[in-house]
């Protein structure tokens, strides 16, 4: 079992094939063999010391029930269906007693005093933390290189950058140090690494998930998202974490008929035959679209016509603006979200004794990373009486037309078929000192996060250098189940295929 994938963990567990102490070690393992290679990937920047201590328990707990007879331990798997399963937390997730740095110097020395809901109802559900992943700090960035503990490397060819801003969540997952791992999503921080290491990678409807414990970039985007191997490897996590939470207004319960089955059942081919798809012009004749990526994407595109589905071309204009629109409201809400780090309520804190405006002033120098303050700054001005008629509201305006607009596509179109990204991984180094390429990377994937809807990253192919590239299908709120059982008869259809 090289890649395991949460259905063949739990198999191997019910066949005694391993033990999840065995599971969790094996995770830890090929964390350490990582380590000794000559460019370690840094997709994790904590493994946590009690991980294997909560793998025994869950080993003691399974036996115990399989002590009292096959009933007493259905019970406990219905009760606890993800037991002695190990994944990766983004390391902006709360897990109680853990640290929690945001990647960010200024969080140094801080500890969260309370699980996230995620997380809360993943260990509910006997999964096992198993330590805290990289990410670009404050989750701004869409390479995991505004660490501030090193860049995370893509699995796949070192010399490039995994993605981000949940790049070593994303690696993790790739090279197989855990099953399924948590990342966070305000542009295309899930979706976007996991198409430049080639898992699927899914960003929920806006309130699916409960935003609790999740340290706040830009609040009516943020979302949490899961990777996985498998479009199963993130059903299950997903419909164990969904639903309405007391500690987030903004989560939901997910409507009738729209549940998440797990396993995922791949659609139909009769179901295929209705689909009704739309490929946004804006993005599929988009400057800067790179050549392989066009070809692959063409590619999936052939695949649904031979299933029957029906493709449509269609403009949505206001697409354009999506980029100039999410920046403005995203550094608008991170720079109010970051005003909390003050050097009194959380982590470092950097005093010299000579009053609150010189310890707030060195904390934050000293404490954020350029692109965060770069970040605050804008979002500033944005704000600012002056400019906020002319930027923040302008954006706010094409954020409310972009939500009507999908709104209204998707009740003519099922869905919408688009590349993850206009180019396979970049190398390291080549997008840091330009900000703009940077934020440019995210033009196929902010109008998912404008409009709250819901978009999985699917792995459609690679290029002739060998690097994955992903697609996206996208659909509307709550549409998950369906994405994912598109996706499984995707990834079941190319697996066969292959062999
Ligand atoms: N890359 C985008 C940004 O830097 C998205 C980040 C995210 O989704 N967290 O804002």
């Amino acid at each position: 079992m090289k890649q395991y994938t949460v259905l063949s963990a739990l198999q191997a567990l019910e066949n005694k094939t391993y033990t999840c102490e065995e599971l969790v070690a094996k995770s830890i393992d090929c964390f350490e063999q990582d380590l000794k290679t000559d460019a370690p990937l840094n997709a994790f920047l904590e493994i946590y010391a009690d991980a294997l201590v909560q793998a025994r328990r869950c080993d003691e707990e399974r036996d115990r029930a399989l002590a009292q007879g096959p009933d007493a331990l259905k019970n406990l798997l219905a009760k606890k269906p993800l037991l002695g399963i190990p994944f990766g937390v983004k390391d902006n997730i709360s897990v109680r007693g853990k640290s929690l740095t945001c990647a960010s110097h200024i969080l140094e020395g801080y500890t969260a005093p309370y699980n996230a809901t995620v997380i809360q109802r993943l260990v509910d559900a006997g999964a096992v933390p198993l330590g805290r992943c990289n990410q670009d700090e404050f989750a701004m960035g869409s390479s995991t290189e505004y660490s501030a503990y090193g860049p995370t490397r893509n699995p796949i060819n070192r010399t490039y950058v995994a993605g981000g801003s949940s790049g070593g969540s994303a690696a993790a997952v790739a090279s197989g140090m855990v099953p399924f791992a948590l990342g966070t999503e305000t542009g295309g921080s899930v979706r976007l690494p996991a198409s430049y290491c080639g898992v699927y990678g899914l960003k929920p409807t806006y309130g699916l998930l409960s935003r609790w414990g999740i340290t706040a970039f830009g609040s009516s985007l943020d979302q949490a998202g899961v990777f996985g191997v498998t479009p199963d490897d993130i059903a299950l996590p997903l419909r164990i974490m969904s639903g309405k939470d007391f500690y987030d207004d903004t989560s939901e319960d997910i409507p009738a008929g729209c549940e998440i089955n797990s396993p995922c059942p791949p659609l139909a081919d009769t179901e295929f035959a209705s689909l009704k798809i739309a490929v946004p012009r804006q993005f599929a004749e988009a400057k800067g679209l790179d050549e392989e990526v066009a070809g692959i994407f063409e590619k999936v595109q052939t695949w649904f016509k031979e299933r029957g589905s029906s493709i449509e071309l269609v403009d949505i204009p206001v697409l354009d603006a999506s980029i100039a629109s999410y920046y403005v409201i995203a550094l608008s809400e991170a720079a109010s979200n970051l005003s909390r780090f003050d050097g009194i309520r959380y982590g470092n804190r950097k005093d010299r004794g000579e009053g609150y405006d010189d310890l707030f002033i060195q904390t934050r120098s000293e404490g954020f990373g350029a692109e965060v303050k770069r970040r605050i700054i804008i979002g500033n001005y944005v704000l600012s009486d002056q400019f906020s008629g002319t930027y923040y509201k302008r954006a706010m305006g094409v954020r409310a037309r972009i939500q009507r607009e999908i709104a209204a596509l998707y009740k003519t179109y099922s869905c919408i078929l688009c590349p993850t990204c206009p180019t396979p991984a970049f190398k390291l180094g080549q997008k840091t000192e330009d900000p703009m390429a940077m934020y440019l990377s995210d033009m196929f994937t902010v109008f998912v996060n404008l409009s709250r809807t819901a978009s999985l990253n699917v792995p459609a192919g690679t290029t002739s250098a060998g690097l994955p590239v992903g697609v996206q299908f996208a659909g509307p709120m709550f549409s998950e189940n369906r994405l994912l059982s598109m996706a499984k008869a995707w990834h079941t259809g190319r697996n066969g295929e292959k062999k």
